[in-house]
C-alpha cells in the first residue's frame, strides 16, 4: 500500500519496532468526523497525532469485483450483519472511513431534525442556524457541488421524470465530487479521483498544517487516569489479514475516538467500561434501514453509466424516507434478486435496462445495541430488532417507489418483497404493496447509515457526551462519530458528521 496523493502518511512497512508518541491531541479513526477533526487542531496550530487501523488506497489498489473490493475495504469483508432482525451494515476499514467506499452523498438534515434533536434530547445550541457556518465550511473543504447533468445518465434522469411527472421535489444530488465522469463506481472506489473522500482532500490538509497520520495502526485500549484520558495503546496490523505485530502509545492532553459508532462503543467497553455511567455506551443504536425496487425499462438504459446516486428527492422527508437513484455492482445487486442458476441469469440478462431507485427511512422505534466481544477481536456484537411501528413508513415508500417507476415507463417492477409476485408489469399490479399483506419479516433491506450508539444528550444521566461531544465522565475525552447523533438525520448522514466534527474541534481548540 502507497500513501495517497497530497501528503504523508506512516504506511505498514515502516513500523520496524514498538514505538511512543506524543501530541497535543490524539484522534483515532480517519473517517470523515476523525479527518475534520484533526484538520481543524492542526490548523489552529496544536501537535495532532490521527491514528486509522486500515490501509490507505491508491487508485492502482481499487478492485471493481464487488467481492475482491469489499474483502479488502470493508470490515468483516463485508457480511457484517446485525442480530435479531438479520440486516447487513457496511464498515470501512481504510484511511477515509466510509467516505472512500461511500457514494459521496452530502446533504444538511431539515429544521424538523434539529427542532426535534434539540427539545428532545435538551441540546439548545445544536440548532440548524448554529450548524450552518459548519456546514458551509465542511462542503467547501470537501467541494460540495450539484451533480452535473452530462455525467447523470439515463437511469438518474428517469427518476427525475417520473418526479415532475407526479409532481414531486427532485433535485440532482449534492455530493463532494469534482469532476465526475459518471463511472458508478463510488462503491469499489473512484479511480478517476474525482470523490474528494477525506483521504485525499481533508487529511492532506490535515498533513500540510502540521498533522501526522500513522495507518495500520489497531487502537485497543485508552488510557485514563482518574477522570482524565492520557492517551491510547493497541498494535500495527497489517492490512487485509490483521495480523497484529509492534505495540504502540500515544500520549496526549486530549483523546478524540472518531472509529465510527460501531467501533467506539467497542473501544469504551474494552478500555474499562469507560465513560459509561449514564448506561448508555452501546445502546440506542440506529440506522436508517433502505428498501429498493428495480425498475426494467422497455429500451436500454446503459446503467453502468451515470453517477452511482445522482438524483433524490426530499419531498417525503417529514413522512420518514427519502428517496433515492443507486446502483450497485452486479454482485451485489444478485444478492438482493431472488432466484438461482438460470432464472437469476434470466433476469440479469435484462440488466442493460434495469434502474434501481431506493428509500431510506428514519426508524425511530427499531433500535439496538453495540457490545464487544470476549477476547481481543474488536468486530462488535451488534443486536437490532425491526419494530413493526416502523413498517408503515417503508411500505409506504414502497409503493412511492413503484408510482414512480410506472410514470416513468418501467414495463415491469421487482420490488423484492418475500410472498409477493416476483414482478408487477402494472401499478395495479403493484397496489398488493399496500394492501396490507407486507409483513416486516418480508422486506429485504439493508442499512450503512449509522448512529446514536454514544449519543449525546444535555443531561449527563441519558446520554454519553454534551453536544461538544465532550464525555461527561471524562474531562478530556471527546467522541466525534456518528454515534453521537441522538436520532437518525432523515438525511444521509455523512455532512452532519463531519460538521459537528468541526464544531467539537473549536470547541477542543478554546480548551487547550
Ligand atoms: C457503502 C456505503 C455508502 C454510503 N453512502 C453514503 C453517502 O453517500 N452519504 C452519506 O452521508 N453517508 C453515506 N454512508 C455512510 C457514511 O459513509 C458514514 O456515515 C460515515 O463514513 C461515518 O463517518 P465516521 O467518521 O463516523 O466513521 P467511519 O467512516 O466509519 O470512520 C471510522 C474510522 O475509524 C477506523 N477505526 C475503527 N476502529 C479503529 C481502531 N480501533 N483503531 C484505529 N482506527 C479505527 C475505521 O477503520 C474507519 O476508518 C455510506 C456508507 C457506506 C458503507
Ligand atoms: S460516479 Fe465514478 S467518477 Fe463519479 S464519483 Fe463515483 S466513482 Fe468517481
Amino acid at each position: 500500500m502507497s500513501p495517497p496523493d497530497g501528503g504523508e502518511v506512516r504506511v505498514f512497512a515502516q513500523y520496524e519496532r514498538d514505538f511512543r508518541e506524543q501530541a497535543d491531541v490524539v484522534v483515532v479513526g480517519s473517517g470523515p468526523c476523525g479527518a475534520v477533526v484533526c484538520h481543524e487542531i492542526a490548523r489552529a496550530g496544536h501537535s495532532v497525532v490521527l491514528l486509522e487501523e486500515g490501509p490507505p488506497f491508491r487508485p492502482d489498489d481499487f478492485e471493481i469485483d464487488a467481492g475482491r473490493s469489499m474483502a479488502r475495504t470493508m470490515r468483516e469483508a463485508g457480511l457484517r450483519t446485525t442480530r435479531g432482525t438479520i440486516m447487513p451494515t457496511m464498515q470501512a476499514i481504510c484511511l477515509g472511513g466510509g467516505s472512500l467506499v461511500n457514494s459521496a452523498i452530502c446533504v444538511r438534515p431539515p429544521q424538523f431534525v434539529f427542532d426535534d434533536w434539540s427539545t428532545r434530547f435538551e441540546l439548545e445550541q445544536t440548532t440548524r442556524e448554529q450548524l450552518d457556518p459548519h456546514f458551509d465550511a465542511v462542503e467547501a473543504l470537501v467541494g460540495v457541488g450539484p451533480t452535473p447533468e452530462n455525467v447523470q445518465g439515463k437511469r438518474n434522469l428517469l427518476f427525475k421524470q417520473a418526479c415532475d411527472a407526479l409532481g414531486y421535489d427532485s433535485e440532482p444530488m449534492p455530493r463532494n465530487v469534482v469532476g465526475c465522469r459518471g463511472s458508478g463506481e463510488c462503491f469499489t472506489g473512484c479511480r478517476s479521483r474525482a470523490k474528494q473522500s477525506v483521504d485525499i482532500s481533508v487529511v492532506p490538509a490535515a498533513i500540510r498544517a502540521g498533522a501526522r497520520v500513522l495507518t495500520s495502526v489497531q487502537v485497543q485500549r485508552v488510557l485514563t487516569e482518574g477522570v482524565r484520558a492520557t492517551g491510547v495503546e493497541g498494535q500495527v496490523v497489517e492490512p487485509f489479514t490483521g495480523r497484529r505485530g509492534h505495540r504502540f502509545r500515544v500520549d496526549a492532553k486530549v483523546v478524540v475516538l472518531a472509529a465510527g459508532c460501531m467501533a467506539t462503543p467497542v473501544l469504551l467497553q474494552k478500555s474499562g467500561d469507560l465513560a459509561n455511567r449514564s448506561g448508555q455506551v452501546g445502546r440506542n443504536l440506529q440506522f436508517h434501514p433502505g428498501v429498493a425496487i428495480a425498475g426494467i425499462f422497455p429500451e436500454p438504459l446503459d446503467p453502468q453509466f451515470g453517477a452511482t446516486q445522482g438524483y433524490h428527492s426530499l419531498q417525503f422527508l417529514e413522512e420518514g424516507f427519502k428517496l433515492e437513484t443507486l446502483w450497485a455492482p452486479a454482485a451485489v445487486l444478485a444478492v438482493r434478486t431472488p432466484g438461482f442458476g438460470y432464472e437469476l441469469q434470466d433476469r440479469f440478462a435484462e440488466l442493460d435496462s434495469f434502474a434501481v431507485w431506493d428509500a431510506i427511512a428514519s426508524c425511530h422505534h427499531s433500535v439496538g445495541t453495540v457490545k464487544a466481544r470476549r477476547g481481543s477481536n474488536l468486530d462488535p456484537i451488534l443486536t437490532w430488532k425491526f419494530h413493526p411501528d416502523d413498517l408503515p413508513v417503508l411500505v409506504n415508500a414502497l409503493w412511492v417507489l413503484a408510482r414512480l417507476f410506472f410514470a416513468a415507463g418501467a414495463k415491469k417492477i421487482v420490488s423484492g418483497v418475500q410472498r409477493l409476485p416476483y414482478e408487477m408489469h402494472s401499478l395495479e399490479e403493484a397496489e398488493v404493496l399496500r394492501s396490507g399483506r407486507v409483513r416486516p419479516s418480508d422486506l429485504v433491506f439493508g442499512a450503512n447509515h449509522a448512529f446514536c450508539s454514544t449519543r449525546m444528550h444535555g443531561d449527563s444521566g441519558k446520554g454519553v457526551v454534551d453536544e461538544l461531544g465532550r464525555c461527561h465522565d471524562y474531562d478530556n475525552l471527546y467522541l466525534a462519530d456518528t454515534g453521537i447523533f441522538p436520532r437518525c438525520t432523515a438525511v444521509n448522514p455523512m455532512l452532519t458528521g463531519m460538521a459537528l466534527a468541526r464544531r467539537q474541534a473549536h470547541a477542543i481548540v478554546d480548551r487547550l
